[in-house]
């Protein structure tokens, strides 16, 4: 069976070929997709932007809309094995780690229906003027071109879908040609709950061939990106002919600030799971750690000896804690990240390179990596590795944490540790980050905003700010 899904039909690429999908933990062939080109794309956003002029999504009520993404949100959870499944073999993530991310995308899918379905967006205008009807209505924006990374692959397209649909828009989706399972299997469910065709389509394919063509299309009125930030630069630039809208949702650098008085325990396990969950593969990951000198050696100390019993292993092993990054050049990345930290000072804490492990041997394995000393003049503390390494620096005070904190061109997320509550509070407040964490790294809910400060990114995800990226208000004035 083919598979795009273009116009309520599963369609074989025009233009394509076919590319093998292999499972970055051991290297087997999970699948062989069918992969398009300009003219799948082009034909993609054809079916969205007549599903959007002619058919009845966007007349669709509110409240229809929301009931439908709620049983959308039933299904992923009827599927919740099969899509984990399907993820973990794409990214080589743990089964475990997918099968919590497959809760969440349900939330995610509940929480847009709900807002949908308590309608209430339109707003009567007080203008003080007799005779003067005057109402703010919010209306979708129309075709919109949904581009998503290999990390979480569900994860980020739900955050797109969800608001994107709730809001009556139609949409063509690319996700990472990586990655592309949960993606179709995605489109079965949103027929299965009853979308209309047209509605929701979806193209395969690399980034030049098929993500360039959508976000040039003049019929695409909006381009929702959540990737790298030399992509979106690029996407940034394609959209400008046209004056598309734009959501970029980019990389990090992301600090984890802790002061001496910080709850040692909680604080150092935290400081691990921050940049190792997922192979440090994670836009928010805490890859940059901060810590205030008097506490530094003993931190530091209790930290690399916890990362180097950091178990690896593929999706389906039980006590592995941590597993592959995506493909053996994404590796290379990583291992030339690291050689340049050390040729600019830093100290080499543990990690490294792959581990020796023979059991490991066919999978793009790569040690937790601590690299200690680090100062600002070094490029290991702005560039974005996305990969399993820590850097360490040091600070005095207050001040020199949130000057070293705020040191990069990214602004997606960051952390702070003590037990004194408004010292918390007023570094959070000087942080410029999208998120910020007190004594925990991580955790996020759908009712809040999610998005990145400078260049990290432009609008938010999830939260009313997601949904009012994929609607437009329209004022309509009457004279009675
Ligand atoms: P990437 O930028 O290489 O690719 C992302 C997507 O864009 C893929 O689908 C790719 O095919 C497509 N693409 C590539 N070139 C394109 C072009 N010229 N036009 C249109 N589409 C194009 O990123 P990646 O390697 O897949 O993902 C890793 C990056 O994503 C990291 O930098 C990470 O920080 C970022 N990320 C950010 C968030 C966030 O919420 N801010 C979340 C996840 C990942």
């Amino acid at each position: 069976m083919p598979d795009q899904f273009i116009g309520g039909r599963w369609t074989a690429a025009a233009d394509g070929q076919r590319r093998e999908i292999r499972c970055p933990a051991d290297g087997t062939l999970v699948a062989t997709v069918d992969e398009g080109g300009p003219k799948d794309a082009a034909a993609a956003v054809g079916a969205a932007r007549s599903a959007y002029d002619d058919g009845p999504w966007p007349g669709t009520p509110a409240a229809e809309r929301g009931a439908l993404l709620l049983r959308v949100a039933d299904l992923l959870v009827r599927d919740t094995e099969a899509l984990a499944r399907a993820e973990s073999l794409d990214t080589g993530k743990r089964l475990v780690e997918s099968v919590y991310d497959m809760g969440d995308i349900a939330n995610c899918f509940r929480y847009f229906g709900n807002l949908a379905a308590s309608g209430g967006t339109d707003r009567v205008v007080d203008t003080g003027q007799p005779g003067i009807e005057s109402v703010v209505r919010h209306e979708p924006v129309g075709v919109c071109a949904l581009i998503t990374p290999w990390n979480y692959p569900l994860l980020q397209t739900a955050w797109k879908v969800a608001p994107a649909l709730a809001a009556g828009n139609t949409f063509v989706l690319k996700p990472s040609e990586l990655t592309p399972h949960t993606a179709i299997h995605l489109m079965r469910l949103l027929a299965e709950a009853g979308l209309p065709d047209g509605a929701a389509n979806l193209t395969l394919g690399t980034g030049p061939l098929v993500g360039a063509p959508l976000t040039e299309d003049p019929r695409v009125d909006l381009v929702s990106f959540t990737g790298g930030l030399i992509t979106g630069r690029r996407i940034m630039a394609a959209a400008a002919p046209t004056v598309k809208k734009i959501a970029l949702e980019l990389g990090g650098k992301n600090p984890n600030i802790v002061f001496s008085d910080a709850e040692f325990d909680t604080a150092v396990d935290h400081a691990l799971t921050a940049v190792f969950l997922h192979s440090g593969q994670v836009c928010s990951a805490g890859a940059r750690l901060l810590v205030q000198n008097d506490l530094h050696d003993r931190f530091v100390d209790e930290l690399v000896a916890r990362a180097r019993r950091i178990p690896l292993g593929g999706p389906f092993d039980e006590h592995a804690r941590t597993g592959p990054l995506i493909s053996a050049a994404h590796r290379a990345k990583i291992a030339a990240y690291v050689e340049t930290g050390l040729a600019e000072g830093a100290v080499l804490r543990c990690g490294g390179g792959p581990p020796q492990d023979p059991a490991l041997r066919d999978g793009f394995y790569y040690l937790p990596t601590v690299l200690d000393e680090c100062t600002p003049d070094m490029s290991v503390i702005h560039d974005e590795s996305f990969g399993p390494v820590l850097t360490v620096e040091r600070f005095r005070d207050e001040d020199e944490a949130v000057r070293l904190a705020n040191d990069t061109v990214y602004g997606l997320a960051g952390a702070v540790w003590t037990e004194d509550a408004e010292k918390a509070h007023r570094v959070a407040a000087r942080m410029r980050a999208g998120t910020v964490w007190i004594n925990d790294f991580h955790p996020y809910v759908p009712q809040a905003e999610w998005g990145g400060m400078k260049q990290s990114g432009v609008g938010r995800e999830l939260g009313p700010a997601g949904l009012a990226e994929y609607q437009e208000a329209k004022h309509v004035w009457r004279n009675t």
